[in-house]
C-alpha cells in the first residue's frame, strides 16, 4: 500500500526517531510495510494522513473504551485544560479518582497515581520489595508489565514481537532476581515457593493475560496464586493495566472475586491521557513516601487533564448494562470471525474476554506463551496487511489483543466480518 504523505513522513521519521516510532509496538516490523500515520479519530474510526478511513481495533492499546473523541471526555479535557495544565500541587480531582478506584476494586483501600502503566508496575514492585524486605519476584512468561528493568524478563507485547523478551541493558544481577514461570502452571509456582518462598517478595500477574495475545486464566490458577502467596507472606499483584475497568467495572478482581494485595492500573483510568495507578491495602500503601520509606515521586503524577479524562470515562462506563453490551459485542465479533475462518478452512483459535479478543493462527488451544508461540505469525502478518488494505486497523502483531469498545456498533462489527469474508472469497 502506497500512501503519498505517509511515504514522505515515514522515511523522515526513520532518520529522527529510532525505528521511526516512539514505542516499538507501533512499528510494523512484525507484519511488514510502513506504519500508518494517523491524523484523526472518531468513535470506532481512524483517518490516516492521506484521508483513508479505518475501523480501529487498537484503540490506543486499550484506553479508549468509549471510542475516539467521546464528547463527554473531550469536554472534560477542555474544561480542565482551561483551568491549568499542571500544578505540581494537590487537586481535589486526585481524591475523586482515588475514590472511584476504591469503590470499584475489592481490597483497594488507598491509591498512588503515576503517569504510566510502566510506572505503576515498577512502583508496585518496589513497594512489595520494601514491604516484605525480600528481593525475588515471580512473573509469568509472555506477560508484560511495562519496561522497567526487573520486569523485562521473558516479557510479552512488543518485547515478544521483536524477539527481545529480555532486553539488552538490563543488568544480569537484577534479571536474576526475576523468576519467570509458565502462565497457568500452578505446579511450577508451588515448587518455586517450596524451594525459596521465604525470599520471594511478590507474584505479579496479568489476571487475564493480554500481551501474548489473550490467554485466559485456567480454573483455580488465580485462586491458587492467592493461596500460595498468602501462605508464604508474599504479596500478590494483579496487573490490571489492561483488564481494569474493561472486563468489568472492578476488573479481574471483580470477575474472579479475589483480593490481591496490590493492583496496577493505567490505560482506561486516564481515558486516553497519560496515567497509571497503584491501589492496595492500607497497611502496604502506607509504606510509600512520604507516609513510609519506599520512595516514589512524579512531576506530572495526578495530572489534572489526565484526571479529568479518566473521571469522565469512568463515570460514562458506569451506566447500567455497559459491560453486558460489551460482552455481547465481543462474543458477536469472535463468533463472526470464527465462522468466516472456518468457512475458509483456516484453522484458528480465538481467545476472548469482555472487550478483548485475539485471533491465533493455529488450531490448538492457546493457554500460555509456549502455545502462543506455536501459532503461525506469518499468516497473521498476511492477514494484517490485507485487513489494513481493506480499511481495518488491527494491532500489528499476533501477540496482541484487539480492543472492542463502545465505539464498535453492531454495524461496525458486521462490516468487519464481511471484510474478512471478502478477503477469503467466501
Ligand atoms: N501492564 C500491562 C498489562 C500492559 O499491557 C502495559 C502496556 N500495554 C503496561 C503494563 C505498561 O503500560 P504503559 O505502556 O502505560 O507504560
Amino acid at each position: 500500500m502506497k500512501n503519498n504523505k505517509n511515504s514522505v513522513i515515514f522515511p523522515r521519521a526513520l532518520t529522527l526517531l529510532p525505528g521511526g516510532v516512539n514505542s516499538p509496538v507501533r512499528a510494523f516490523q512484525a507484519v511488514g510495510g510502513e506504519p500508518v500515520f494517523i491524523r484523526r479519530g472518531e468513535g470506532a474510526y481512524l483517518w490516516d494522513v492521506d484521508g483513508k478511513q479505518y475501523i480501529d481495533y487498537v484503540m490506543s492499546w486499550g484506553p479508549l473504551i468509549l471510542g475516539h473523541c467521546h464528547p463527554k471526555v473531550v469536554e472534560a479535557v477542555k474544561t480542565a485544560a482551561e483551568n491549568g495544565l499542571s500544578f505540581g500541587a494537590c487537586t481535589e480531582a486526585e481524591t475523586e479518582l482515588a475514590e472511584l478506584i476504591i469503590d470499584r476494586f475489592p481490597g483497594a483501600e488507598m491509591v498512588r497515581l503515576v503517569s504510566s502503566g510502566t510506572e505503576a508496575c515498577m512502583t508496585a514492585l518496589r513497594l512489595a520489595r520494601g514491604y516484605t524486605k525480600r528481593d525475588y519476584i515471580v512473573k509469568f512468561d509472555g506477560c508484560y508489565h511495562g519496561h522497567s528493568d526487573s520486569l523485562l524478563v521473558k516479557a510479552g507485547s512488543g518485547a515478544a514481537t521483536m524477539g527481545i523478551p529480555g532486553s539488552a541493558g538490563v543488568p544480569e544481577v537484577l534479571a536474576k532476581l526475576t523468576i519467570s514461570l509458565p502462565y497457568n502452571d500452578l505446579d511450577a509456582v508451588e515448587k518455586t515457593f517450596h524451594r525459596m518462598g521465604d525470599d520471594i517478595a511478590c507474584v505479579i500477574v496479568e489476571p487475564v493475560a493480554a500481551n501474548m495475545g489473550i490467554v485466559l486464566p485456567q480454573d483455580g490458577f488465580l485462586e491458587g496464586l492467592r493461596h500460595i502467596t498468602g501462605k508464604y507472606d508474599a504479596l500478590l499483584i494483579f496487573d490490571e493495566v489492561i483488564t481494569g475497568f474493561r472486563i468489568a467495572k472492578g476488573g479481574a478482581c471483580q470477575v474472579y472475586d479475589l483480593e490481591p494485595d496490590l493492583i496496577c492500573l493505567g490505560k482506561i483510568l486516564g481515558g486516553g491521557m497519560p496515567i497509571g495507578g497503584v491501589a492496595g491495602k492500607r497497611e502496604i500503601m502506607q509504606k510509600l513516601a512520604p507516609a513510609g520509606e519506599v520512595y516514589q515521586a512524579g512531576t506530572l503524577s495526578g495530572n489534572p487533564v489526565s484526571l479529568a479524562a479518566g473521571i469522565a470515562t469512568l463515570k460514562e462506563i458506569d451506566r447500567p448494562g455497559f459491560y453486558d453490551e460489551l460482552k455481547v459485542k465481543t462474543e458477536k465479533l469472535a463468533e463472526g470471525l470464527l465462522k468466516a475462518f472456518t468457512n475458509a478452512n483456516i484453522p484458528l483459535t480465538i481467545n476472548h474476554h469482555t472487550g478483548l479478543l485475539t485471533v491465533f493462527f493455529g488450531g490448538h488451544p492457546v493457554t500460555d506463551y509456549a502455545s502462543a508461540q506455536k501459532c503461525n505469525m506469518q499468516k497473521f502478518a498476511q492477514f494484517h496487511r490485507r485487513m489494513l488494505e481493506a480499511g481495518v486497523y488491527l494491532p500489528p502483531s499476533g501477540y496482541e489483543a484487539w480492543f472492542v469498545g463502545e465505539g464498535h456498533s453492531e454495524e461496525v462489527l458486521d462490516r468487519t466480518v464481511e471484510i474478512v469474508q471478502n478477503i477469503f472469497g467466501i
